[in-house]
C-alpha cells in the first residue's frame, strides 16, 4: 500500500471501537455455527455434494499388486550384474490384465509391460531401451539398482488406510475415488436446510410491473444461487413487507422449517430497531456493525432452534457477507471441515480508492499477464453495483489499516472458486 497508516488513527472518524473486526465477526459466527448429527447412507451417485459423516476406509491396496512403471524386462536383482554385462533368458511376457503364471529361475527373465504384474522370481525391471535383444535372449550392462521400475501393491493407497476423513465434502474427484476402491455407499451428513426471505416493502417479484420507487427483489436470486451451490435444501419464503405481523409470522415459519436462516435488509440504522424487537422476542440476536465494506450492518444468532444470520440489503453485501461469514458458517453445520479461502498476490493494474480503517472487498478481475497475477478494478465499487459482482472473479482484499493502492502494489485476491463466480 502507498502509506501505511499507523495504528493509532490519526482522525477519531478513521477508527470507531464499537465496530467487531471481520476476523472477530468470523470467528463469533463459526462459535455459534454447530453441526447437524443426523446421517444416512447414501449410494455414490446420490453423495455428490454431501459430507462425510465417517472416515472412508479403503478395502484394497492401491495398486493391488506389484506391477511395473516401464515396458521392459522383468528381472531377478541377483542376476544384476556388478560390472561388464549379463546375458538373459526371455522365457515369457507378463501383460497388463494377463500376468506370467510362472516363476522366472536364475538366469531367466520375462518380457513385461508398463502396469503389468511383477512375474514371481523377478523383483526388478530393466526399461527395454536398456537392454540388448538377440532372438530369446538380452544382455543388461551394470549400473542397475534392485527394485527399479517397480510399482509397489498398496502404494497409492493401503487396504485400511483412510481415503477420504470425515467431514470431507464429495465432489467429483471424490466420487470418482470411492468408486476406484468399489466402495458402493458412504455414510454422510444429513441435508441442511435453509430458509430465506428479503424485507423491503420497495421490493416486487420479477414478472410484476414496477411502479414508482419500486425495484425488483434480486437478493433472493443471488442467495437461490449460492446456497444451491453449497448442496442445501433451499426454503424461499418469498418477500416479506416492513410489516411487523409480516415480519414475525415469516421468522416463525422460518425456524419451524430449517435449520438456518437468512434474510437482507431490514439490519440497517432506522430499520434494525422494528426487526430487533421481534427477534428479542423469538430468540437471541445481536446486531453487529463490522469494519468492513461492503456489509457493515449483520444481525447474528438463533432464532428458536435455527441459526440466523440478518444480512444487509444492498445485493453486493448479500454477496460480499455470505461469501465471508454465511457460507464456512453453513459449511461447519453441514459437517465439513472449514477450510480457509485460497489467497492469492496480485500486482494492482490500477489505483484504488480505500479509506483506513474498514477492510474492504472491492470486486477485482484476476489474469495473468506475462506469466504473473494481475488484478483489475471490476467497474464502480459501491454496494448496489450488482454488474461489478458479475465482471468480477475474485474480491480484492484490502486490510483494515491501509489506505489508497497505487498501480502496480501488490494485493491479495480471493478467487471466486465457483460458489458466486
Ligand atoms: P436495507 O438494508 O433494507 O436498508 O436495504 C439497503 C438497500 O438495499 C436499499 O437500497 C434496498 O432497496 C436494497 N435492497 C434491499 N433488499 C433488496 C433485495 N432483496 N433486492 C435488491 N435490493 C434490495
Ligand atoms: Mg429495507
Amino acid at each position: 500500500m502507498t502509506e501505511k497508516t499507523p495504528t493509532q488513527p490519526a482522525s477519531s472518524d478513521e477508527y470507531d471501537s464499537s465496530l467487531l473486526t471481520v476476523e472477530q465477526a468470523q470467528a463469533r459466527i463459526m462459535e455459534l455455527a454447530a453441526p447437524v448429527q443426523e446421517t444416512e447412507s447414501l449410494g455414490l451417485h446420490d453423495a455428490l455434494n454431501r459430507v462425510l459423516a465417517a472416515d472412508s476406509i479403503s478395502p484394497l491396496n492401491v495398486p493391488p499388486h506389484a506391477n511395473s512403471a516401464m515396458d521392459g524386462y522383468a528381472v531377478s536383482a541377483t542376476d544384476l550384474p556388478d560390472s561388464g554385462e549379463a546375458t538373459l533368458k526371455v522365457i515369457g511376457t507378463s501383460w497388463a490384465g494377463r500376468p506370467f503364471n510362472s516363476t522366472a529361475h536364475g538366469g531367466e527373465c520375462v518380457r513385461i509391460m508398463t502396469g503389468a504384474n511383477i512375474p514371481a522370481g523377478t523383483d526388478t525391471v530393466i526399461m527395454q531401451e536398456h537392454v540388448q535383444r538377440n532372438d530369446d535372449v538380452i544382455t543388461i550392462g551394470s549400473g542397475h539398482s534392485a527394485g527399479q521400475n517397480v510399482r509397489h501393491p498398496g502404494e497409492d493407497i493401503a487396504e485400511g488406510s483412510t481415503v477420504l476423513p470425515a467431514g470431507q465434502w464429495i465432489g467429483s474427484a471424490e466420487l470418482g475415488l470411492l468408486a476406484s476402491l468399489g466402495i458402493p455407499h458412504v455414510k454422510v451428513k444429513r441435508r441442511l436446510r435453509v430458509a430465506f426471505f428479503s424485507t423491503g416493502d420497495e421490493l416486487q417479484p420479477v414478472g410484476s410491473v414496477l411502479k414508482e420507487g419500486q425495484i425488483y427483489d434480486s437478493n433472493r436470486y443471488t442467495l437461490h444461487g449460492m446456497l444451491s451451490q453449497l448442496g442445501v435444501d433451499i426454503i424461499d419464503l418469498g418477500v416479506i413487507r416492513d410489516e411487523p405481523a409480516a415480519i414475525e409470522t415469516a421468522f416463525r415459519d422460518a425456524a419451524q422449517q430449517a435449520d438456518a436462516i437468512i434474510t437482507s435488509g431490514g439490519v440497517s440504522v432506522g430499520e434494525a430497531d422494528f426487526v430487533k424487537g421481534i427477534l428479542d422476542k423469538l430468540g437471541k440476536v445481536d446486531f453487529w456493525r463490522i469494519a468492513m465494506k461492503p456489509g457493515k450492518p449483520l444481525a447474528i444468532g438463533k432464532v428458536q432452534r435455527a441459526m440466523f444470520f440478518g444480512l444487509p440489503g444492498n445485493p453486493v453485501s448479500v454477496m460480499a457477507t455470505f461469501y465471508l461469514f454465511v457460507q464456512p458458517a453453513l459449511r461447519k453445520m453441514m459437517g465439513q471441515t472449514v477450510i480457509p479461502p485460497l489467497r492469492i498476490t496480485a500486482s494492482c493494474k490500477t489505483t484504488l480508492k480505500k479509506r483506513p480503517g474498514r477492510m474492504e472487498f472491492q470486486r477485482g478481475v484476476l489474469s495473468i499477464e506475462n506469466g504473473k497475477p494481475v488484478v483489475d478494478a471490476a467497474g464502480m465499487q459501491a454496494s448496489h453495483i450488482l454488474s461489478g459482482m458479475s465482471r468480477a472473479n475474485c474480491f480484492i482484499e484490502l486490510p483494515l489499516e491501509t489506505g489508497n493502492v497505487a498501480a502496480g502494489e501488490a494485493v491479495t485476491v480471493l478467487p471466486f472458486h465457483g460458489l458466486i463466480g
